[in-house]
């Protein structure tokens, strides 16, 4: 592959090998480290080659020359460079400036970027035929009908004759001929060999393909959008609109403006589940499937992903956050879907929040970044008041669709029965909706039957082996699972300590709600919705078309249905247990609860018949609830923002979180301690410094947790206090040391 765009001055080494680079491993050490160039000929920053590290060869990225720290007969050699693009230098700037705010080592990066199957490998290719005389001496009737199959097939694809291609097998069989009479073609000249890549370019996207009437406010919120992609400027922009209210419709708009500016443009999605109804949608819009992205497709579909995007062939991608990391010629537009989800962080490995990491990629490649939610997160909406962000609202539903009215049920008055989860008013308006012939949702965040099982006789809890958690019942495979590490054993039909036949679940998890509602509701057809019944994305993808089919009266869920889904025969929510969020003290408790219950709620009436939203509660005149009932976003919003200003929390201040974590308690304690007496560096920059504490579990995977958290006001350099803070504790004795920059989860 050429690649001459992206040249920056003289190559670095010279041929003779004895030049020295500067190469970053894609692996988790900090880098860059210098090698020899050897033979692997002339490289430039941003070429990607095979070097060898602690006894393995692993993918680099040449970051530029030698520093020359280390003496020369130490060094090893570069083994080869890799036949791909070389990483633009906006693409290098990115990954570094990613590295140093999230504190994760510039190789951890590196790796992200360069995650694809077989880049080390040459591009796979195939045997195809191409155009030879395309005649014919002696005809049989077969051969005859095969070339002619052949010019058919060309004048089909609308390619050049001279450039059509297509594989030996699908021509025989789309000409019903025997491989036999193929290669006699070839024989003849007729028809040539050739190689091609094996992975098909992506069809060209048609900006104006299928361009939908829009609304007025929809018309003015595309043209703000396409206006900050024509910009070809740094444009962060908050799209706002409720659920329904056309906001996808809108910024496919600045999607075809950056395809017309042939930008590559990227669309990131919470949730691998939504991907599959979401391409078949551009699909439609723009004529052709875009290159999708993200740990569910195919190691095929990754490579040609991967290839495409650093060819700059690749116009647009849809995918999961990691696809942030993907190798962008030139990127135009980002798009952040459900910006506020709590999906787009990424806790393990290289820490970050791809929402922040968009807006800072989009800074460094003069693109529009588009932050688009119904339910926008407090950091975002504080953004576009402060007028950091432009701010686009679509404050309507499309169409006849309104917005669902939303009432609170007090369970301490209307009372559910005993061992049951379903008040009385609620199991009411689902008759009543079923009845319609409406489809009704029962919303319970909490997957399996049951959240503990316990020994009546001996008191006996279903604890995890190997972590502070107790495991959940699931009656649907007849398990035990433990929803922090993953470890799974048989629900036994005793106890394990006294042997007594009295185990009783407590709490109920949309599995035990299921029960209730076919024991409640026992015509209605139940459909579930959970993350760990589906076992696959195609199975998900089945119960989501079977309910938007209408095939289903009563759907049992649990936060998967918030998501995106568009049920047009739903009209009714309950939501079991509304205050189920609001228990465990983090300060973005009431913010998630809000986002979720509102996203909820949103999946009612969102066709031509008005929606309705039950919310179960002990509280009801909690400010929550109430705002959510009033429908008052801004309100919430507002009072929330205050909130966190008066007590300097995230993001009017800033949080670290550090986490210890080992297998000897004493040692994870010992080096936590050892940080807060080298605490200076951080409080030097006037931040606060609490604990070390057990962290709220207090064991994973048999290793014992500690943490400790920063507060920092909002514009203090946490990350390079931390750095020098981290610097001063060298002694680790096995204990692994997690900085996690502006922190989500306190778990
Ligand atoms: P949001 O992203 O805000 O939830 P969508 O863009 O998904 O909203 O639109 C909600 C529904 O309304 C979808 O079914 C969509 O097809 C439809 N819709 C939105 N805008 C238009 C339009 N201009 N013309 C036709 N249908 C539209
Ligand atoms: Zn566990």
């Amino acid at each position: 592959m050429t690649d001459n765009a992206d040249l920056f001055g003289a190559p670095l080494g010279a041929a003779d090998g004895d030049e020295v680079v500067s190469v970053v491993p894609a692996a988790p050490t900090p880098g860059p480290y210098d090698y020899l160039v050897g033979g692997a000929g002339d490289l430039a920053a941003g070429d990607l080659v095979v070097v060898p590290l602690g006894g393995r060869d692993v993918i680099g990225v040449v970051w530029g020359p030698g520093t020359s720290e280390v003496p020369r007969q130490k060094l090893k050699r570069v083994a080869t460079r890799l036949d791909l693009p070389r990483l633009t230098e906006e693409t290098r700037t990115f990954l570094a400036r990613a590295a140093d705010y999230t504190m994760t080592p510039l190789g951890e990066m590196a790796r992200l970027a360069t995650r694809a199957p077989q880049l080390a490998e040459p591009a796979p290719t195939r045997r195809v035929l191409k155009a030879g005389s395309l005649e014919l001496a002696s005809a049989t009737r077969s051969r005859a009908k095969a070339l002619e199959t052949f010019q058919h097939l060309a004048a089909a694809s609308h390619a050049d004759l001279s450039d059509f291609t297509v594989a030996p097998s699908d021509l025989a069989k789309a000409a019903e001929v025997g491989s036999s009479v193929v290669a006699a073609l070839i024989e003849a000249g007729a028809l040539r060999e050739a190689e091609a890549p094996r992975d098909a370019p992506y069809p060209r996207l048609d900006p104006d393909r299928a361009r939908s009437a829009l609304s007025e406010a929809q018309v003015a919120a595309a043209a703000d959008l396409a206006a900050a992609v024509a910009a070809r400027a740094f444009k962060p922009t908050l799209l706002h609109g409720v659920t329904g209210s056309g906001k996808t419709e809108a910024y496919l708009e600045a999607v075809a403006e950056c395809i017309r500016r042939s930008r590559q443009a990227l669309v990131l999605l919470p949730e691998i589940a939504l991907t599959d109804q979401f391409l078949t949608r551009l699909h439609a819009r723009f004529g052709a499937r875009p290159a999708e992205w993200h740990s569910a497709a195919s190691g095929v579909e990754r490579r040609r992903c991967w290839r495409a995007v650093a060819a700059g062939a690749a116009q647009v991608v849809v995918g999961a956050r990691s696809a942030l990391f993907l190798p962008f010629r030139d990127l135009g537009l980002i798009v952040v879907d459900e910006e506020h989800d709590g999906g787009y962080k990424q806790e393990e490995g290289a820490i970050y929040n791809a929402r922040d990491m968009a807006v800072l990629r989009a800074s460094l490649c003069k693109a529009a970044v588009v932050l688009a939610s119904a339910t926008p997160s407090l950091e975002s909406w504080a953004n576009a008041e402060r007028g950091k962000y432009q701010k686009v609202s679509l404050p309507e539903r499309f169409g006849a669709a309104v917005e669902p009215e939303i009432a609170a049920i007090d369970i301490r008055q209307d009372k559910p029965e005993r061992n049951c989860w379903i008040a009385p008013s609620l199991q009411r308006a689902v008759a009543e909706t079923i009845a319609r012939g409406e489809q009704a949702l029962l919303f319970l965040n909490r997957r399996g039957y049951a959240p503990l099982t316990l020994c009546r006789k001996c008191g006996a809890r279903s604890g995890c082996p190997h972590c502070d958690t107790w495991l959940v019942s699931h009656r649907f495979t007849g398990k035990l699972v433990c929803h922090v590490c993953g470890h799974e054993e048989s629900e036994a039909p005793a106890c394990k300590q006294c042997g007594a036949d009295e185990l009783a679940a407590c709490g109920p998890g949309v599995e035990r709600l299921a029960e209730e509602a076919q024991t409640l509701f026992p015509e209605a057809r139940l459909a579930m919705l959970s993350s760990d019944m589906a076992t696959s994305a195609a199975v998900l993808r089945e119960q989501i078309t079977t309910i938007a089919q209408g095939d289903a009266d009563l759907i049992i869920g649990t936060q998967i249905v918030a998501k995106g889904h568009n049920f047009p025969k739903l009209t009714l929510v309950g939501v079991v247990d509304a205050d189920l969020g609001l228990q465990g003290g983090d300060f973005r408790a009431a913010e998630r609860t809000f986002q979720l219950l509102r996203q909820v709620a949103g999946r009612a009436g969102r066709a031509d018949k008005p929606g309705r939203a039950l919310l179960q509660t002990v509280g009801p005149d909690q400010p929550v609830m109430r705002k959510l009932i009033d429908g008052d976003e801004i309100g919430f919003l507002t009072h929330e923002a205050e909130a966190r200003e008066r007590e300097g929390v995230p993001p009017f201040g800033r949080y670290l979180a550090v986490i210890f974590s080992g297998p000897d308690d004493a040692k994870v304690w010992a080096v936590a301690q050892a940080f807060a007496r080298a605490a200076d560096p951080m409080r030097a920059i006037g931040a606060q410094v609490l604990g070390p504490a057990p962290a709220p579990i207090g064991r994973i995977r048999g290793k014992a947790r500690v943490r400790m958290l920063v507060r920092a006001a909002r514009g203090a350099p946490i990350q390079q206090a931390a750095r020098a803070w981290g610097d001063a504790v060298k002694a680790r004795q096995g204990v692994r040391v997690v900085f996690d920059v502006d922190p989500m989860s306190f778990l």
